[in-house]
Parts: structure tokens; sequence; C-alpha cells
């Protein structure tokens, strides 16, 4: 830690509370987790290995970020999501254990160079790639998923590449076309929740916004798989989840993701109840009535979560839906 005559100072570069938005917040506590909530514990050599590999090439990822629960099945497999542009956003979404402020540094040249290497390292045949928010940063940070796409193609040519991305709220809206022309297998973005929580939950973004990107994507490139997502448990009703699910199929989402919402710190948007995995079964098939390709639905769902396998049962369904047709 640097000193001034003798007296530790805090690094300026890092923000002082993790979440300094919510110190106001009302501290409510997380109700005790069901049974069905269970997760691997962290460790073991795959998980130390992976590890490793992310700390050597100085890559941040979301895993450990929003402290994701299925870090321990995941990091065992090799599968980690790396998060690109820095480990400070600048929203303050309510549900979220990313820390927030004002990023202290420029976005790094040579990011793109590291995940790649780090993707060859892990030999993933599948890789997610997401971010923080870069609200500070001209195009939102668009470029920088190009050249991490590209970084990541020129060094494992058979890799297919899932990207997470912001909403490039108030960018230019081109360009969403420059990282779509880039490419990636799926174009990922959540919805998070319904739209009458997004005051709440969500409070720097716009639900038909987001929902208009998506729709873009699939305007730009229609053979674009899409992909969004949201959690549950933060207050929502079935209806709302259900309007939704229609909203989505409306923009042509070919992917829906829902998972339990849960709750990093007292700081956080509470926890408002425990979906029982029989709800999530029923969101399931009521999607796929809608006419989603590939739907999951479970307590542990998350964006990330299985999403190599989730990637081929995704160009299965739509071969046999082009086969059906
Ligand atoms: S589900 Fe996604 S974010 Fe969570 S540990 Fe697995 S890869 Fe990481």
């Amino acid at each position: 830690m640097r000193t001034v005559k003798g007296v530790p100072m805090r690094d300026l570069t890092i923000p002082a509370q993790r979440h300094p938005e919510k110190a106001r917040r009302q501290a409510t506590l997380q109700p005790k987790k069901p049974d069905w909530i269970r997760v691997k514990s962290p460790g073991g050599a795959g998980y130390t290995k992976t590890r490793d590999i992310i700390r050597e090439n100085k890559l941040v990822t979301v895993c450990e970020e929003a402290g994701c629960p299925n870090v321990g099945e995941c990091w065992s497999q090799g599968h980690a999501t790396m998060m690109i542009m820095g480990e400070v956003c600048t929203r303050a979404c309510t549900f979220c254990n990313v820390a927030t402020g004002k990023p202290p540094t420029e976005l790094d040249p040579f990011e793109p160079g590291r995940v790649a290497a780090a993707v060859k390292t892990l030999g993933l045949n599948h890789v997610v790639i997401t971010s923080v928010d870069r609200d500070d940063v001209e195009d939102g940070g668009a470029r920088h998923f190009v050249q991490t796409i590209r970084a990541i193609r020129q060094q494992s040519r058979s890799t297919t590449i899932e990207i997470l991305t912001p909403d490039f709220l108030n960018c230019d809206p081109k360009v969403l076309e420059l990282v779509v022309e880039a490419r990636p297998d799926v174009f990922n973005h959540n919805l998070e929740t319904v739209p009458g929580l997004y005051p709440a939950v969500r409070p720097g973004a716009r639900y038909f916004h987001s929902l208009r990107l998506l729709e873009r994507v699939k305007e730009i490139d229609p053979l674009m798989f899409t992909k969004s997502g949201i959690m549950v448990g933060l207050g929502e009703d079935r209806q709302a989840v259900h309007a939704v699910m229609d909203d989505m199929r409306c923009a042509d989402v070919d992917f829906l993701t829902i998972g339990q919402y849960l709750q990093p710190t007292a700081k956080h948007h509470h926890v408002d109840r425990f979906v029982t995995p029989e709800e999530f079964s029923q969101y399931q098939k009521a999607a796929y009535g809608k006419g989603f390709l590939m739907v999951a639905s479970s307590p542990l769902t998350r964006s990330s979560y299985h999403a190599g396998d989730d990637f081929e049962k995704l160009r299965a369904a739509r071969l046999q839906r082009a086969a059906e047709a």
C-alpha cells in the first residue's frame, strides 16, 4: 500500500466502496436458501488450473465479480466467462455485485490478446465474453468487443463465440452494426427483469431500448442466434414474465434463460421469493410453446451456464425446425 510519511494511503484508482451508491439503501437479509439451491463448492485441480490461467493473463471474470453460485462446477471444467473492459461498471443495477463507479482506466488495448491467449490455453470449444457497462466510452466498448472477437478467431479458429453485451444506450446506433458484423456465433443481451421492475432493479437502462437492440441484431443479420435472459424472484408476477417472453418472441429471440435471483449483499435488491423447480419447468414449457428454439429455465440457470452444450442444442434445434418447415 502507498504511504505518506508512514501513513497508509488508499489507492485512489480503486473505488472506496464496491457499491457506494447502495450505502444508503436499507439492508434486507436474504431468506434462507431452499434445499433445491445446492452448488458444488469451488476447489480441485480443474478449478485451480482455470483460476491460474485467468490470473496469469490478468483477466477479470463475471464468475467471480458477480459471485456466481456455479463457479465451482464451471471452473472445474475450464469454463470461465471473461468480463472485458475492466472491473468497474458505470451503471448501478440493484441486483448486481460488480463494483460500480467511475472506471479508473482507459480500455486496455492488450486485453483482447490476453483473452484470446486464455481461451487458447483453456482449450475452449465455446466461450462467453461479457463486459461491464462503459458509458464513459464513446462507443460503449463496441469496438473492444470486435477486437476481442477477432483476436479469439485468430488464435482459436474453431472456438464458437458468444457475447453478452451491454445495451449501448446513448451510443450511435451504428456501433451495434460493428459488433454484429464481427460475426459472433451468439449475440446475448439480457433483459434481466420485467419492465415494471426496471426503475427498482435496472434504473440506468430502458426496457424497450434493450428489446429493440435484440430485434435490431436480427435485422442486421437474420441468421445470428440471439439470446436473452431474466431473473425471477425479484418481485415480478407470472403474467409479467409471460409478457416478457412474448416481447422477446416479437423481437425474434431464439434462446431464453430464466434463473433464480440471489441477493449478493444485504444492500442489494431483496429476494422476494424462491421460485420452485416446478414453476421453472412451467415457464420452460410455456416458452417452448411460444416458439423459442431453446429454453434454459432452472434455479441455477445463468446466461453462461452450460453455454457450450446449449449452443450445440440451439444449432440442432434450428436445423430440425428447418427440416420440419
Ligand atoms: S454460470 Fe457463467 S458466470 Fe457462473 S460460473 Fe459458470 S461460466 Fe461463470
